[in-house]
């Protein structure tokens, strides 16, 4: 009788989920992506104080083919809007977005013609960050957080997330 008829069904899928998820939790590779003051506080986290390195995200990419995570740190233009979701299209799948600061979530206090009122009208968004600058802690936390999403997220789950939110996006329009 082979391993796998001994095994409960399930039991080495989800081991090799287990596995696929904690290798991508520990080699996130951010996007260098900062729009405006929000970005001071994201770079600081890559420094020794906050140390990003400890958790494998030392590498701020600068081009978007060797990047999985999109950390969006501050308010978003019109103009830069299709710019941003260019970037996004160039990332390789699988990847994420953190909404970093009241602006990238909402437009914050910018409520006017020139500022997107919310990045997830361009890019589907994977964990938002409150405050104005939220602190660099805050952005550890929500890195954090979002590992463990990574960790527990079926194969190809994500993915499905992503294209039916587009899909519900293009909808509103
Ligand atoms: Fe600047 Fe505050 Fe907006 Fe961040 S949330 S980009 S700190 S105004």
């Amino acid at each position: 009788m082979g391993v796998e008829e001994k095994l409960p069904s399930g039991i080495l899928l989800s081991t090799v989920e287990q596995a696929a998820g904690l290798v991508r939790k520990s080699s996130m590779w951010p996007a260098t992506f900062g729009l405006a003051c929000c970005a001071i506080e994201m770079m600081s986290v890559g420094g020794p104080h906050y140390d990003l390195a400890r958790f494998g995200m030392e590498k701020f990419g600068a081009t978007p083919r060797q990047a999985d995570l999109m950390i969006v740190a501050g308010r978003v233009s019109q103009k830069m809007a299709p710019v941003l979701r260019q970037i996004y299209d160039q990332m390789p799948e699988p990847k994420w977005v953190i909404s970093m600061g009241v602006c990238a979530s909402s437009g914050g206090m910018f409520n006017n013609y020139a500022i997107v009122q919310g990045v997830d009208h361009v890019v589907p968004v994977d964990m938002y960050l409150p405050g104005c600058p939220p602190r660099p802690e805050m952005l550890m936390d929500a890195v954090l957080k979002l590992h463990d999403q990574v960790q527990n997220t079926k194969l190809g789950a994500h993915r499905q997330d992503q294209l039916e939110e587009e899909e519900q996006r293009r909808l509103r329009r």
